[in-house]
Order: structure tokens, then sequence, then C-alpha cells
């Protein structure tokens, strides 16, 4: 038996105790786990949206949803609801789900954009079961025996970001992983490989490992600090580099299942119904907007009385050029951020946790498993930058210096491609698995107002009578499954997940 590789945590925010969770679940008598975390210093404690992707993780786990639910004061969450992001006054749901059902493997808002043509005036979003349920504060699980229609959606949740780690926390200690309180003041490496073999706490403590993971969050005190890794800057793409945080109590009424990001003058704001409160803020560029104006903003904009002072946070957008280098695998805001737009970061941890956990090296690393993390780490966070890159970049919005600057921006090439295949032929590159599928992107584009120049011609194959039948069979089995959901509270009621508070 080979003695466990000694795995050393800095950082017991969301990212290192799932990191935590993870290796000690997965890798028990592998993976030695030790994690550092700060009291003093703290956690962000924001993020407070997610996307269903969490769900297979906590049950990977086996972390049971309702508990986890109860715990965080979480509530469900079917899809975003983006306002004047397009236009002022325009608004539509980025659903976690497909619209209508696969019709002879082409995709359905070509049979929409057809039937548009053709003088149909139904929104796109009749046809997704999730969407016409958050615009009715409904929810209800898929059925697990249902037909496509019933069955075509998944869900996430919004919780109290400062009340999942300690929840990890416990998880990850019940399974051998040993925390350890104090700053890391100091940091010691091998002569000629370069790699960590210490850190040295305020203490006087110094812990040694084989493997370091470097939770730290911005401050990045591993990866940034002693390995550094190089930084790649996205702000000339993604300028919102500031956000103004502001809890309020709950409103009476129901309690909606998705996240609201309404466009401001100088970004946007979420806001993000939790069991016992309201998260929201401003995230801006302080480029265009000075962060006392910001907090105006969105002490102006908050329905519900406040429960705090506008917090502010300050952030860039990029990543490193390696998250992993020698044998410290940052993970995290460590490895870098995209703003919650999307609500991704936490996804971002996630996604590679579990690639790490697929890659664990044994005592010597193999370079190719750090190439290849790498390359997994690089391709999810591009892919995530140009989704965030569309929400701006198409616009018809001219009415601040912000919105004129991310209007008419060069974006990437790679964007740039996607946008040019979508305005020609409303197609969508196609991914394999990962975020953001084509539903996604559909969703955005003509929320967005970018109708593409055609549809696909496979979509002109049933008779014109045949698609209205079948469009207004899928809406009306839409309304009517929608019509029988339980309101949001009571579903969560129902699922055992209120907490009561
Ligand atoms: P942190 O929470 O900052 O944790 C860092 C840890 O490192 C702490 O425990 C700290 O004590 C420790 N540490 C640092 N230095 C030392 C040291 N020297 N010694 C010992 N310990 C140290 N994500 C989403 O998925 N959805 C969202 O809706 C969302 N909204 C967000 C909104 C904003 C404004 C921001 C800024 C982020 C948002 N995020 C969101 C991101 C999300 O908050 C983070 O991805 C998540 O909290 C993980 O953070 P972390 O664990 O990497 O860092």
């Amino acid at each position: 038996m080979i003695d466990p590789v000694r795995v050393v945590i800095v950082g017991g925010g969301t990212a290192g105790w799932m990191t935590a969770s993870a290796l000690a679940r997965f890798l028990p008598g592998v993976a030695d786990v030790r994690l550092i975390e700060s009291e003093e210093i703290g956690i962000v404690g924001v993020g407070e949206a997610t996307l269903p992707h969490l769900r297979a993780f906590l049950q990977r786990l086996g972390i049971d949803e309702a508990e986890m639910m109860r715990a965080t004061n979480a509530t469900f969450k079917l899809g975003i609801d983006f306002r004047d992001f397009g236009a002022i006054g325009d608004r539509y749901v980025h659903p976690f789900g497909a619209y209508g059902v696969d019709l002879a493997g082409v995709g359905f808002h070509h049979y929409w954009l057809r039937a548009r043509e053709e003088g149909s005036r139904r929104s796109l979003e009749d046809y997704s079961l999730p969407i016409v349920a958050a615009r009715a504060n409904r929810f209800a699980f898929p059925p697990a025996d249902g037909d496509f229609l019933a069955t075509s959606y998944g869900w996430a949740y919004q919780f109290d970001a400062t009340k999942l780690a300690p929840m990890l926390r416990g998880y990850s200690e019940a399974r051998g992983a040993v925390r350890t309180e104090g700053r890391v003041i100091g940091v010691e490496r091998a002569g000629e490989s370069g790699d960590v073999t210490e850190l040295v706490l305020d203490s006087g403590e110094r812990i040694a490992g084989d493997l370091f993971i470097d939770c730290s969050g911005f401050r990045a005190l591993l990866i940034g600090g002693a390995m550094d890794a190089a930084w790649e800057d996205w702000s000339h793409w993604l300028p919102c580099d500031r956000a103004a945080a502001l809890p309020t109590q709950s409103m009476p009424g129901p309690i909606e299942p998705y996240t609201r990001a309404t466009a401001m003058s100088a970004g946007w704001r979420w806001r993000i119904p939790l069991q016992h409160r309201v998260g929201n803020g401003y995230v801006f560029s302080s480029a265009f907007l000075p962060e006392d104006a910001a907090c105006d903003a969105i002490l102006g904009a908050v329905e519900g009385a406040r429960q705090a002072e506008p917090r502010i946070l300050r952030f860039r957008a990029g990543r490193r050029a390696q998250s992993w280098v020698g044998n410290v695998v940052s993970i995290g805001l460590a490895s870098g951020f995209l703003e919650p737009l999307e609500s991704t970061s936490i996804h971002l941890a996630q996604m590679a946790v579990m690639r790490l956990i697929e890659l664990f090296p044994e005592r010597r690393i193999d370079p190719a498993d750090r190439v290849a993390f790498n390359a997994t780490v690089d391709y999810e966070y591009d892919r995530v930058r140009d989704f965030l890159i569309l929400h701006y970049h198409a616009t018809t919005r001219d009415d601040s210096d912000f919105w004129n600057h991310v209007r008419t921006m060069a974006v990437p090439d790679s964007l740039a491609e996607k946008l040019e295949l979508w305005r020609e032929s409303g197609r969508i590159e196609k991914y394999g698995e990962g975020l953001f599928l084509e539903p996604s992107w559909v969703a955005v584009y003509l929320g967005q107002g970018q109708l593409p120049e055609r549809y696909d011609p496979r979509a002109d194959n049933p008779t014109a009578p045949a698609l209205t039948r079948t469009l207004d069979e899928i809406a009306g089995s839409i309304a009517q499954r929608v019509a029988a959901m339980p309101d949001h509270a009571t579903a969560l009621r129902a699922h055992g997940a209120w907490s009561g508070v």
C-alpha cells in the first residue's frame, strides 16, 4: 500500500470546502486532506445563484437536497430573467432547459423562426416549460418517467453563500479532512523544482505537503504569489470590476423561482430571492461609474427594507494562464474570475475539482496531467467568457458611455465567429457537453433581438397547418402542465426544504 498524497488546501471558502469534500469523498486513503483557513480574513460570501450542475455534485457526495436547502435557506432556480439588455424594456428568461420538442433533429428555434415569418406572434418563451413556470412563480420536479416536454428542464438553487461552506466543512471533517485555523504568512519551495514544500502559519506552525491547492480567493496566495502564474486580463471585454452588494428583507408575495438580472447604466444588478431575504447587488465598471454613485443606484433600485449598508467588492475579469503550476493547483477565485451574470463561478470551481480528481497525481506529478487539467480549465473559462460578452455586445442600447463601449468594442474571434454563424443561418456551434448548450445561446440571441437572416431549410418540411397544429399543441401542453404545478413556496415546503426562518 502506498502512502496517501498529502494535500494541503489553502482557503475555506466555497471553493476550498468543495475541494476538501470531493477529495475526502472520492479519494479516501489516496489523499490525506488538510485545509488551512483564516477566520480573520473571512470569505467572499456572495455567490448566491448556481447552475443545475451543482445538483450532480451534491448527489455524488451523497448530500441530501432538502437538508442542504434548509441549511442554506435555499430556493429553487429555473433560470435568469434578463431585463433591459438588448434594449430598454426588453425582457427574456434564459431557462435551464430546452425549447419545444425535438422535431426531426432540427433545432426547435428554426421552426419558431419559420412560424414567425408566416405570421405567428407567439413568443418563443411559450414553448419553454421552465420559463412559463418561472413567470407563474411555480415549481415542480420533472417526473421520473415523463415525456420529453415534461422532463426537458433542470433546476438549480439560490442560497445563502455564507452557509454552504460551513455545511461542506462538517461533511469533510466527518470524512477525515483536518482543518487548521491560521493565516499563511510564508511559503517554502524546493530549490531545484520550485515546488512548494511547506507553508508557514502566523502561529509558527509549518505544514508540509505533496500537492497544494490554492483556494485563497482573490489573494491567490500560492498560484499568483509563490508560483507567479501569469494573469490573462479580460477587462477590455468584460469591464465590470466592482459590485455593490446589498441584502434586503423579503417582500410579501410569491418567491420568484429565478434570478433577476437588470441592466443598469454602467453594468447590471442582480436580485436573488432566498427563503429569508433577498440578495441584491450592482455589478458595475468603475471606469464608467464611481463607487458611491453605484451604492446610491442600488439603494434606489431595491425593493424591501435594506438589511445592511452596500458592501463594495473589487475584482478583475480574467484567469490564470495556467491554473496548475508545479505542485500548486488553483481552484475558485484564485484561478480566475468571471462576473456573476450567468452564476458560473461555483460551477467553474466544481468543474476544476472534478477534473483534478480524474487526473489525481501519485506522489510524482505527470506533466501530461497538468497540461490536460489546464486545457480543460481554459476551455471552460473561455466558453463562459464568450457567452458573457454576448450579453453586453448584442444590444442596441446607446443611452450611456458604458453601453456605447460594450456595443461597439471588438470581441474575441471565437465569439465573432459564433455571431456570424448565427446571424447568417441561425446555427449554434455544437458542443458535446458542458455549459451553455444550444438553448442557452438561442435564449440570449433571440432574447436580445438578434434575428438570423434565415432558418434551417429543413424546418420547411411540415405543411403550414401541420406546423401550426404542432406548435399549438406544445404551447397548450406546457400551459396545462404549469397550471397543475404548485407555487414555489408550497413546493419548497412539500420537499422539506423550508427552513422556517
Ligand atoms: P473566498 O470565499 O474568498 O475564500 C478564500 C479563503 O481563503 C478564505 O477562507 C480565506 O480565509 C482564505 N485565505 C485567504 N488568504 C489566506 C491566508 N493568507 N491564510 C489562510 N487563509 C487564507 N458565484 C456563483 O456561482 N454564483 C453567483 O451568483 C456569484 N455571485 C458573485 C458575486 C460577486 C460580487 C462576487 C465577487 C462573486 C460571486 N460569485 C458567484 C463567486 C463566488 O462568490 C465564489 O466563486 C465562491 O465564493 C468561491 O470563492 P473562493 O472560495 O474561491 O474564495
